[in-house]
């Protein structure tokens, strides 16, 4: 922002969009084409949204040339910021938005999935709404399909409406072949090795009818999403696949030696029991 005021005029008017673009925290947006900015189609309604509307669109399309002090250029910088975000929203959304946006994704310019089992998938900005000023941008993973709060604090202030609540969903529908493989792999809380009682009960409850439903939409041909040979967690017989239950048996019987010395007996359901209690 400093050298951008001290630049003179002619300097600074020919760059505000790659200036903002390649500012610090401003990671996650693409430069719009001057074309799309200088349409008053695709600005309609913003004016009433924006303060000093037409000025802010000067400087966004460099033919900013008012002479004003440092206070009212710092206003209109600040609208100029707030209108590219709002128009940036509307763009994303368009075939040659989609395109730039879509390049981003593919370098991972807006992070990797923090969930381990999403193995750093790379994620997409979102909002919860379209509506300036209501909730910051957060992050979105088509593998998992959950939504996550950017790491960095100048990320995490900038407002959600700027990507809007629906591109991170259009981009899938125009680009099929991007929509990752979902992961049926899950954790499993254990506490010494042991899967915990009533944890493993739900999670097995939980599995079983999860492969119900993959049993039902392979039967009706409708494409799931998950891998192909991806196996079911409950067989045909009832029987749990995880696939440590072998291991877990012997875990239990080793750890069944091992506690008997400090008071803890392994109770017949493979749980740990204090016998001190
Ligand atoms: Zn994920």
């Amino acid at each position: 922002m400093d050298d951008f005021v001290s630049e003179s005029d002619s300097d600074y008017a020919s760059y505000w969009r790659d200036w903002f673009i390649s500012s610090r925290g401003n990671e996650y947006f693409c430069e719009i084409d001057e074309d799309y900015l200088t349409d008053r189609f695709n600005l309609t309604g913003l004016n009433t949204e924006v303060q000093y509307y037409q000025y802010a669109l000067d400087l966004v399309t460099d033919v900013f040339d008012l002479d004003c002090d440092d206070d009212m250029r710092e206003s209109i910088e600040k609208s100029a910021r707030h209108l590219y975000g709002l128009v940036h929203a509307r763009y994303i959304v368009t075939t040659r938005g989609l395109a730039k946006m879509l390049d981003k994704y593919k370098k991972a310019d807006f992070g990797k999935c923090p969930r381990v089992h999403c193995n750093s998938h790379p994620l997409l900005p979102m909002g919860l709404a379209d509506m300036p000023g209501s909730r910051p941008v957060k992050l979105y993973c088509g593998r998992c399909e959950d939504i996550y709060n950017p790491k960095s604090s100048r990320h995490a202030a900038i407002d959600g409406a700027y990507f809007g609540a629906s591109f991170h969903n259009i981009i899938f529908q125009v680009y099929p072949a991007l929509i990752p493989t979902k992961s049926a792999e899950r954790y499993v809380p254990r506490v010494y090795g042991f899967k915990m009682h009533a944890a493993a009960a739900l999670v097995r409850w939980q599995n079983g009818h999860f492969d119900e439903m993959r049993r039902r939409l392979r039967k009706m041909d409708v494409d799931h999403g998950f891998k192909k040979d991806e196996p079911l967690f409950i067989d045909d017989r009832g029987d749990d696949l995880d696939l440590d239950d072998e291991e877990d048996d012997d875990i239990a019987a080793e750890m069944e030696r091992f506690e008997a010395g400090r008071g803890i007996v392994i109770g017949g359901s493979g749980e740990a029991v204090d016998a001190r209690e």
